[in-house]
């Protein structure tokens, strides 16, 4: 067979790709009938694909590469790391300095008193590992029936059997026999879709009170923790009315459970704060932490623990941990990444610059006729298609077949927008700048007009 490089052929890439290589949620029959898009390389917020073409990536990827793409510092400092110590574990009492450097790196960014770190590969991997800790918890304080968890529908916590239940995605759990058991669903505060007459504050507390008629449903005394996005992802990012949050912070607090605030999208800038907790005043026992830790160019995740958390769990040995929980190589590029995402002010330029420019071009792309809201939270936004604004319709057609389309137009236009149902949602590289916002927007509305056309 000939070297496989990106000089070879599109067509014959694509070829061997469908033969061989599985692709997470992707329709097999799509990858034979048109071949994957083939990227090479990327810088910035730029992809290039194997035809040549320059494509806006407004997701980073899948929402991870918050310092944008090709950042020589963290190639660097991979390669030190795999020259000095490629791998070492931390298991049975040893560790290794980049493990406890990002450890302690953590402690200092994380809001309250998360002052401690329990590695794993992934988001999926952390959300497992929280399944056991809380628990683990409510087992050691001499509370073993605390065992169920509340989360929500339409949320999204990985794809491992763990995350997966814990999210609240039907076509997920409808396959490999999910949800696990005693995982609990309430309401996702959609005020577009599922309001009705309601005004978006009524319908935000209505919907966090679900949690507290779930608490007395299930019982306290069974109840271990509730997980949440602090902003919706894949989900579709849905933002909570401002009603929401306050409410369910009450909740938490009033009923002894556990708050994991999974931060897997919403962590290290996303929101404009390095985490979505605080923006939106969240003071959760757990995060989960993967994704803009390393920016995504290692595979790295984590719960990030208070101290009353860890010094429960650490009370006897926790029959837990990852092969590569701490991974030395991908420790060192994570705290490259924190350390150019700290001094190049990346955080702040989204909370002061980049992102309100955005959203003011954002929210005008509310005045398009296929646009009901327009939704933005920092550097992650949303925009609900419907046939008719004011009634805050869906389409007749299946859910999804025009945000369909319209992601289509998108790629054809090359731009990178996901869509989720009729849902267009958006997650660049943190760096974007405001000239390429300006870009991204103008294939934006190019993209709709055409969707549009399309309708018709
Ligand atoms: N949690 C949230 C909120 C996510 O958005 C994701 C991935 O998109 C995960 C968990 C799972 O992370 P991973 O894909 O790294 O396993």
């Amino acid at each position: 067979m000939p070297a496989i490089t990106n000089h070879m052929p599109t067509a014959e890439l694509q070829r061997l790709d469908a033969a061989h290589h599985m692709h997470p949620f992707t329709h097999g029959n799509g990858l034979s009938a048109k071949g994957a898009r083939v990227i090479t390389r990327a810088d910035g917020v730029w992809l290039n694909d194997s035809e040549g073409a320059r494509i806006l990536d407004a997701m980073a990827g899948l929402w991870c590469v918050n310092i944008g793409y090709g950042r020589h510092e963290l190639a660097e400092a991979a390669e030190r790391q795999m020259r000095e110590l490629p791998y070492y574990n931390t298991f049975f009492q040893t560790t290794h300095v980049p493990a406890i450097a990002l450890a302690a790196r953590l402690a200092e960014l994380a809001p309250g008193d998360l002052n401690h770190v329990f590695y794993a590969g992934s988001g999926s991997e952390a959300n497992d590992t929280n399944i056991r800790i809380v628990r683990q918890y409510w087992a050691e304080k001499g509370k073993p029936s605390k065992r169920k968890i509340i989360s929500r529908k339409n949320a999204y916590h990985g794809s491992t059997m763990g995350g997966a239940s814990l999210g609240g995605m039907a076509g997920m759990h409808a396959q490999g026999g999910l949800p696990i058991p005693d995982i609990h669903y309430i309401d996702q505060p959609n005020w577009w879709a599922e309001g009705g007459e309601m005004t978006p504050e009524a319908f935000g507390l209505e919907r966090a009170r679900q949690l507290e008629a779930m608490i007395n449903e299930l019982g306290e005394e069974n109840v271990a923790a509730f997980i949440a996005e602090p902003v919706q992802g894949a989900g579709g990012v849905i933002v909570a009315p401002d009603s929401y949050w306050p409410e369910v912070q009450r909740i938490c607090d009033k009923y002894e459970i556990l708050f994991i605030a999974d931060e897997v999208i919403c962590g290290f800038g996303r929101t404009g704060r390095w985490f979505g907790s605080e923006t939106l005043g969240l003071r959760p026992d757990i995060m989960t932490i993967a994704k803009g830790l390393s920016s995504g160019y290692q595979p790295i995740g984590g719960s990030l623990l208070s101290d009353e958390v860890a010094a429960v769990i650490s009370g006897h040995e926790f029959n837990h941990g990852y092969t590569y929980s701490g991974h030395p190589v991908a420790c060192a590029v994570a705290l490259e990444n924190l350390r150019i995402l700290d001094e190049e002010k990346i955080v702040e330029r989204v909370a002061e610059d980049t992102g309100p420019y955005l959203r003011e071009k954002w929210e005008a792309l509310a005045d398009h006729p296929l646009v009901g809201e327009a939704k933005i939270v920092g550097m992650m936004a949303s925009l609900a298609l419907t046939p008719d604004k004011s009634a805050r319709a869906a389409f007749a057609s299946s859910a999804g077949t025009v945000g369909f389309v319209c992601r289509d137009r998108c790629f054809a236009n090359n731009l990178i927008m996901r869509h989720v149902g009729d849902r267009m949602i958006i997650s660049p590289p943190l760096v974007i700048s405001r000239d390429e916002i300006d870009i991204l927007i103008e294939r934006a509305w190019k993209s709709l007009d055409q969707c549009l056309q399309d309708l018709h």
